[in-house]
Protein backbone atom coordinates (compact mmCIF):
# COMPACT_ATOMS: atom_id res chain seq x y z
CA UNK A 1 0.00 0.00 0.00
CA UNK A 2 1.04 3.25 -0.50
CA UNK A 3 2.15 5.77 2.02
CA UNK A 4 -0.19 8.58 2.08
CA UNK A 5 0.74 12.45 1.70
CA UNK A 6 1.54 13.17 5.42
CA UNK A 7 4.00 10.21 5.86
CA UNK A 8 5.85 10.91 2.90
CA UNK A 9 6.06 14.42 3.93
CA UNK A 10 7.78 12.74 7.18
CA UNK A 11 10.03 10.46 5.30
CA UNK A 12 11.35 13.72 3.34
CA UNK A 13 11.55 15.83 6.59
CA UNK A 14 13.99 12.43 8.39
CA UNK A 15 15.81 11.92 5.15
CA UNK A 16 16.50 15.59 5.03
CA UNK A 17 17.58 15.43 8.75
CA UNK A 18 19.86 12.21 8.28
CA UNK A 19 21.00 12.77 5.07
CA UNK A 20 21.32 16.75 3.95
CA UNK A 21 21.70 18.47 7.03
CA UNK A 22 18.26 20.14 6.88
CA UNK A 23 19.54 21.67 3.84
CA UNK A 24 16.98 21.51 1.99
CA UNK A 25 13.97 24.34 2.14
CA UNK A 26 10.29 22.50 2.26
CA UNK A 27 8.96 21.06 -0.80
CA UNK A 28 5.53 19.79 -1.33
CA UNK A 29 5.20 16.02 -2.23
CA UNK A 30 2.28 14.43 -4.11
CA UNK A 31 1.35 11.79 -5.81
CA UNK A 32 0.66 12.19 -9.35
CA UNK A 33 -1.72 9.37 -10.92
CA UNK A 34 -1.35 10.39 -14.80
CA UNK A 35 2.47 9.58 -15.13
CA UNK A 36 3.33 7.34 -17.82
CA UNK A 37 6.65 6.36 -17.55
CA UNK A 38 7.59 8.65 -15.01
CA UNK A 39 8.42 7.51 -11.55
CA UNK A 40 8.96 10.76 -10.33
CA UNK A 41 9.64 14.03 -11.17
CA UNK A 42 10.73 17.48 -9.34
CA UNK A 43 10.52 21.00 -9.91
CA UNK A 44 12.23 23.87 -8.37
CA UNK A 45 9.73 26.74 -8.73
CA UNK A 46 7.41 25.85 -6.89
CA UNK A 47 9.59 23.47 -4.97
CA UNK A 48 7.45 19.97 -5.81
CA UNK A 49 8.55 16.27 -5.88
CA UNK A 50 6.15 14.35 -7.71
CA UNK A 51 5.67 10.35 -7.20
CA UNK A 52 4.06 8.45 -9.66
CA UNK A 53 0.97 6.21 -7.72
CA UNK A 54 1.14 3.70 -10.13
CA UNK A 55 4.77 2.76 -10.28
CA UNK A 56 4.61 2.71 -6.77
CA UNK A 57 1.79 0.93 -5.96
CA UNK A 58 3.86 -1.66 -8.09
CA UNK A 59 6.78 -1.13 -6.87
CA UNK A 60 6.92 0.29 -3.01
CA UNK A 61 10.79 -0.62 -2.50
CA UNK A 62 11.27 1.55 -5.22
CA UNK A 63 10.17 4.82 -3.28
CA UNK A 64 12.73 5.47 -1.25
CA UNK A 65 15.56 5.63 -3.52
CA UNK A 66 13.17 7.71 -6.19
CA UNK A 67 12.70 9.85 -3.09
CA UNK A 68 16.20 10.13 -2.28
CA UNK A 69 17.33 11.25 -5.88
CA UNK A 70 14.77 13.50 -6.30
CA UNK A 71 15.71 15.22 -3.26
CA UNK A 72 19.49 15.23 -4.31
CA UNK A 73 18.18 17.25 -7.20
CA UNK A 74 16.59 19.63 -4.68
CA UNK A 75 19.54 19.73 -2.49
CA UNK A 76 21.98 21.05 -5.08
CA UNK A 77 19.49 23.29 -6.48
CA UNK A 78 19.02 24.81 -2.73
CA UNK A 79 23.14 25.42 -2.43
CA UNK A 80 23.36 27.05 -5.79
CA UNK A 81 25.19 24.30 -7.56
CA UNK A 82 23.81 22.80 -11.16
CA UNK A 83 20.92 20.38 -9.80
CA UNK A 84 21.34 18.03 -12.71
CA UNK A 85 23.25 14.64 -12.85
CA UNK A 86 26.84 16.04 -12.38
CA UNK A 87 29.69 14.20 -10.61
CA UNK A 88 28.11 16.02 -7.37
CA UNK A 89 24.88 14.42 -7.75
CA UNK A 90 26.81 10.85 -8.37
CA UNK A 91 29.16 11.57 -5.29
CA UNK A 92 26.07 12.21 -3.59
CA UNK A 93 24.46 9.41 -4.82
CA UNK A 94 27.44 7.12 -3.77
CA UNK A 95 27.46 8.53 0.06
CA UNK A 96 23.79 7.40 0.34
CA UNK A 97 24.47 3.52 -1.32
CA UNK A 98 22.33 4.61 -4.20
CA UNK A 99 22.95 2.96 -7.37
CA UNK A 100 24.12 4.50 -10.50
CA UNK A 101 21.27 6.39 -12.22
CA UNK A 102 22.44 4.51 -15.43
CA UNK A 103 22.29 1.21 -14.26
CA UNK A 104 19.02 0.86 -16.90
CA UNK A 105 21.14 2.08 -19.57
CA UNK A 106 23.45 -1.19 -19.30
CA UNK A 107 26.71 0.52 -20.97
CA UNK A 108 25.36 2.69 -22.98
CA UNK A 109 26.14 6.71 -22.94
CA UNK A 110 23.37 8.59 -20.80
CA UNK A 111 20.41 10.35 -22.39
CA UNK A 112 21.01 13.90 -23.25
CA UNK A 113 19.70 15.71 -20.44
CA UNK A 114 17.89 19.20 -20.55
CA UNK A 115 17.22 20.57 -17.05
CA UNK A 116 15.72 23.88 -17.70
CA UNK A 117 12.06 22.89 -18.62
CA UNK A 118 8.71 24.36 -17.91
CA UNK A 119 5.82 22.83 -17.33
CA UNK A 120 2.40 24.45 -18.20
CA UNK A 121 -0.66 23.01 -15.95
CA UNK A 122 -4.91 23.68 -15.78
CA UNK A 123 -5.27 23.23 -12.84
CA UNK A 124 -8.73 21.87 -13.75
CA UNK A 125 -8.51 19.49 -16.20
CA UNK A 126 -4.89 18.51 -15.44
CA UNK A 127 -3.50 19.31 -19.01
CA UNK A 128 0.08 19.22 -18.94
CA UNK A 129 2.15 20.85 -21.65
CA UNK A 130 6.16 20.61 -21.72
CA UNK A 131 8.03 23.83 -22.80
CA UNK A 132 11.84 24.29 -23.29
CA UNK A 133 11.29 28.37 -22.79
CA UNK A 134 9.58 30.07 -20.51
CA UNK A 135 6.30 30.36 -21.58
CA UNK A 136 4.46 33.80 -21.81
CA UNK A 137 2.64 35.31 -18.64
CA UNK A 138 -1.05 34.93 -19.59
CA UNK A 139 -1.63 31.38 -21.37
CA UNK A 140 -4.81 29.97 -20.33
CA UNK A 141 -6.64 25.98 -21.09
CA UNK A 142 -7.45 25.50 -24.74
CA UNK A 143 -9.67 22.16 -23.09
CA UNK A 144 -11.46 24.62 -20.71
CA UNK A 145 -12.04 27.50 -22.52
CA UNK A 146 -11.87 28.32 -26.49
CA UNK A 147 -11.35 32.24 -25.53
CA UNK A 148 -7.57 33.48 -26.43
CA UNK A 149 -7.11 34.31 -22.88
CA UNK A 150 -9.42 33.32 -20.22
CA UNK A 151 -8.20 33.97 -16.80
CA UNK A 152 -10.75 31.92 -15.11
CA UNK A 153 -8.43 28.75 -16.54
CA UNK A 154 -4.88 30.65 -16.57
CA UNK A 155 -2.19 27.68 -16.84
CA UNK A 156 0.56 27.66 -13.84
CA UNK A 157 3.79 27.15 -14.66
CA UNK A 158 5.88 25.12 -13.36
CA UNK A 159 9.73 25.87 -13.67
CA UNK A 160 12.82 23.65 -13.68
CA UNK A 161 11.73 19.99 -14.40
CA UNK A 162 13.91 16.74 -13.61
CA UNK A 163 12.63 13.61 -13.91
CA UNK A 164 12.83 9.77 -13.23
CA UNK A 165 12.12 7.21 -15.83
CA UNK A 166 10.39 3.79 -14.43
CA UNK A 167 13.22 1.62 -15.77
CA UNK A 168 11.23 -2.02 -15.18
CA UNK A 169 13.45 -3.84 -17.13
CA UNK A 170 17.33 -3.71 -17.62
CA UNK A 171 17.80 -1.74 -21.53
CA UNK A 172 20.44 -3.65 -23.69
CA UNK A 173 22.76 -1.45 -24.53
CA UNK A 174 22.91 -2.48 -27.85
CA UNK A 175 19.31 -1.52 -28.42
CA UNK A 176 18.94 1.73 -30.48
CA UNK A 177 21.12 4.27 -30.16
CA UNK A 178 20.95 6.82 -27.03
CA UNK A 179 21.35 10.72 -28.17
ZN1 LIG B 1 -7.95 22.73 -18.61
ZN1 LIG C 1 17.54 12.81 -11.68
Amino acid sequence: MLPDVAELQLLFAQYNNEFFAGEIPAHRIAFNGRFGNLAGRITYKPPLIELSSRHFEKHPEALRETLLHEMIHAWLFARGQNPGHTAAFKKKMRELGLTSIYHDLGSALPRKESTRRFILRCDRCTLEVLRKRRPPANVSCGRCSRRTYDPRYQLRVLEVVETVEVTAQPRAASRGKIA
